[in-house]
């Protein structure tokens, strides 16, 4: 199956794949109508918009530093998993929606988070001895409280990052927990023009051997941008049988390589008469 991912909804409308995911919550805040019948993609806690409103809200880390797009290795704002407003409103909108819903942003914003002191006191309240295990439970018991209102195919957006325990260690993320509440999951491996290609094979079999027998889909997500679209097949064809669905990341400018694209992959998939 072929999809495409795109915030544009003149795009989104054209449907050039079997799919379309659509931007309805992004990082910065910005928020989009739904559309009929695209996958809805939702940030959950990233949320720039709501961290500079408000900075106290960002998750913290044991030594202050907070969740902001200014600091480093953040790329966007990201809001405390713990922080009960958020979730439930959070949960309201995911419940609104009709259809197939994408979570992104989906955990803690790293390693060293959240340390704030709502999330130290539910720690030590919680039974658990360690803090990742207890991270891990706050995650999937969000997760599993989406699944219960989202009447669509439920897709958890993943760090690419298959070594086992890393995405536990870092964001929170028990993928053998998640799996009883998700229908599959999606992991981007973009990178604009692939001058490599190694990695994103690689990554790919990582998941399908991390995901074995939990009875999930895999999406791969793979970008459009600066690349030829018989490159782009190529790298997709080597993909395809590791994967249920490849993803196109699409914007109006590159929005002609993912149509020749999968045209080219549709042609060469038909067998000849
Ligand atoms: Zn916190």
């Amino acid at each position: 199956m072929y999809a495409i991912l795109t915030d544009d909804p003149g795009l989104a409308r054209a449907g050039s794949g079997d799919r379309t995911y659509y931007f309805v919550e992004s990082v910065d805040g910005t928020t989009n109508e739904p559309l009929e019948g695209a996958v809805a993609s939702v940030a959950c806690w990233g949320d720039t918009a709501t961290v500079e409103a408000d900075p106290e809200r960002a998750a913290v880390s044991a030594d202050g530093t907070r969740a902001t797009p200014d600091s480093e290795g953040h790329q966007w704002g990201t809001v405390c998993p713990t922080d009960p407003d958020y979730r439930t409103d959070l949960l309201e909108r995911l419940e609104e929606l009709e259809g197939d819903v994408r979570l992104t942003t989906l955990g803690f914003p790293g390693e060293s988070f959240c340390y704030c002191d709502r999330c130290d006191r539910q720690f030590e309240d919680s039974g658990y001895d360690d803090r990742t295990a207890w991270r891990s439970a706050v995650i999937t018991e969000f997760v599993a409280d989406t699944a219960t209102r989202v009447d669509g195919e439920l897709t958890a957006t993943l760090y690419p990052d298959p070594y086992p325990g890393h995405l536990q260690e870092r964001a929170g993320i028990d993928v053998r927990a998640l799996a009883a509440h998700v229908d599959g999951f999606l992991v981007p491996l973009c990178s604009p023009g692939y001058e490599t290609t190694y990695w994103v094979e690689s990554l790919a079999r990582g998941f399908v051997a991390e995901l074995e027998g939990l009875g999930v889909d895999l999406s791969i997500q793979l970008s459009a941008a600066e690349i030829e679209p018989e490159r782009l097949a190529e790298i997709t064809r080597k993909l395809e049988e590791h994967a249920d669905e490849i993803v196109y990341g699409t914007s109006p400018d590159d929005a002609d390589t993912a149509r020749e694209t999968i045209d080219r992959l549709r042609e060469k998939s038909e067998v000849p008469a």
